[in-house]
């Protein structure tokens, strides 16, 4: 049977554009995609890259501030919103031209519509038009969730930050994780006073204890109100901004309310279950290692699989598909220590296991050493950094790498090739450090805390 493409791809972010590109570029596959918004997606377009803008542009305060106990004379005016966000607006203008020519250049079709799944073979579009591929890949991303509680209209998700038409005096950011660590500390660094409720224990759930604890007690010496065991119960309008009711029963205005409070994959309406795509609990579409779906004839690559939510996953995730369909190769996707890290300030940086989930499973060694960096010790300044390994009794390796420092994400990613070649604590110890810096504590920790 005779297909419109060999290849038809739904979602035009950074795993749908790299299919869809190398399998047209290099494999010389017919390749038609389809993406409802803005080409780059979440990555792109309302995620890393505009979120990455923010953080520098709110690293500039503190930096003012070091400036001047280094002998500066420096004025410091407020950030321009307007200004930053022109700039930033074409800039993302800029990057998603470059993504549509990345996918015009090897002949790929692009559609600007919403797909949803027809049969096994054929893709009908929001324009009216239908396809038939032999292949559909599906990468259609995920979008951020409100809880449900009443009210919950009337918060934010992340997707509303890069819109605003002015910062907020204040906000309360509700969630603990990525995004609303992340977005505590911008906003703070913009000029915003900033609360953030979290209905656990500690903030990063899931991230090693030492460092959670050391990210949240910095947050908090910039002044960001971190409340744990808190969460939202009600909000409402009122008094000029939103009524926000907690579950400890104090209340209290804000000016704006953003929920971080996860994401969810993009599978509603798509018509995946009429023709045999599994749904797990999360509304995810379930694969097996090679990004397979029940249905032989489509495959899902990135957050809408629920795997590892992270831009450079969703990547390999796309040139595994392409490797095991278009060059007859069958290649899984990796997911073991991959590095990570959270863009809080200090950044945190992670690869492998935390001392909790290490404990579980072996006798572990913990080097850990929490110092006054001599950036900032040299200006009185009372924040810290970690450095920590978490490293096998039995085989000597390193485990895991967990850092909390200024350019921890640089760091971590350095350390990552190390622990992915399985390096141990001896390897790491006959690397000569590099000194004055502060991963030089990564290779000259002796003995052992725990
Ligand atoms: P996360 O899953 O990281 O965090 C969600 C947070 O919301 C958790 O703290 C969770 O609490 C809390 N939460 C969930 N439901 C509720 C609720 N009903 N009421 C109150 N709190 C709730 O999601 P994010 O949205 O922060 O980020 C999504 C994903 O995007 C990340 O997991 C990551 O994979 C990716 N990402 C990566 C970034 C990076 O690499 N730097 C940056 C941003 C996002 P609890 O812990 O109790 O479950």
């Amino acid at each position: 049977m005779a297909f419109d493409y060999d290849l038809f791809v739904i979602g035009g972010g950074s795993g749908g554009v790299r299919a869809a590109r190398v399998a047209a570029g290099e494999t010389g596959a017919k390749v038609g995609l389809a993406e409802m918004d803005r080409y780059g997606g979440t990555c792109v377009i309302r995620g890393c890259v505009p979120k990455k803008l923010m953080v520098f542009a709110s690293a500039f305060p503190g930096m003012m501030e070091d400036a001047r106990e280094y002998g500066w004379t420096v004025e410091a005016g407020g950030l321009d919103w307007k200004a930053f966000h022109a700039r930033l607006a074409g800039e993302l203008d800029r990057l998603e031209g470059i993504y549509r020519k990345l996918l015009a250049g090897p002949g790929v079709e692009t559609f600007d519509a919403r797909a949803r799944i027809k049969d096994p073979h054929t893709v009908e579009l929001s324009t009216g038009q239908t396809v038939t591929a032999k292949h559909i890949l599906i990468a259609a991303g995920g979008r951020p969730v409100r809880p449900d509680v009443p009210g919950a209209e009337l918060g934010l998700v992340s997707d509303d930050i890069f819109h605003m038409d002015a910062l907020p005096n204040n906000i309360l950011i509700v969630g603990g994780g990525f995004i609303a660590c992340e977005f505590a500390c911008i906003l703070k660094g913009m000029g915003a006073n900033v609360t953030l409720f979290y209905r656990g224990d500690q903030i990063l759930r899931g991230f090693d204890d030492e460092a959670r604890d050391l990210v949240a007690e910095e947050m908090r010496r910039k002044g960001i109100d971190i409340r744990t065991g808190t969460n939202v119960a009600e909000l409402s309008d009122g008094y000029g901004g939103v009524l926000v009711k907690d579950t400890n029963g104090a209340e209290m205005v804000y000016e704006k309310v953003m929920f971080a409070t996860g994401r969810s994959p993009n599978t509603h309406d798509m018509g995946l279950e009429e023709v045999g795509v599994e749904l797990g609990r999360y509304g995810e579409i379930v694969v097996d290692a090679y990004s397979q779906t029940k249905v032989p004839s489509i495959y899902a690559i990135g957050d809408v699989t629920n795997r590892v939510n992270l831009t450079p996953v969703a990547i390999r995730e796309g040139m595994a598909f392409v490797e095991t369909v278009f060059r007859g190769n069958p290649t899984p996707v990796d997911h073991e220590l991959i590095p990570s890290a959270v863009f809080t300030q200090p950044e945190l940086g992670t690869v492998g296991l935390t001392e909790e989930e290490a404990k579980k499973q072996e006798e572990v060694e913990i080097y850990s050493t929490s110092f006054r960096p001599m950036q900032t010790s040299f200006i009185d300044r009372a924040d810290k950094v970690l450095m920590k390994l978490v490293v096998s009794k039995a085989t000597r390796k390193v485990l895991g790498c967990h850092i909390v420092a200024p350019q921890a994400g640089e760091l971590i990613q350095m350390a990552g090739i190390a622990v992915k070649m399985g390096a141990t604590k001896e390897d790491f110890d006959r690397t000569v450090a590099v000194h004055p810096t502060m991963s030089e504590e990564l290779v000259t920790m002796r003995a052992p805390v725990r």
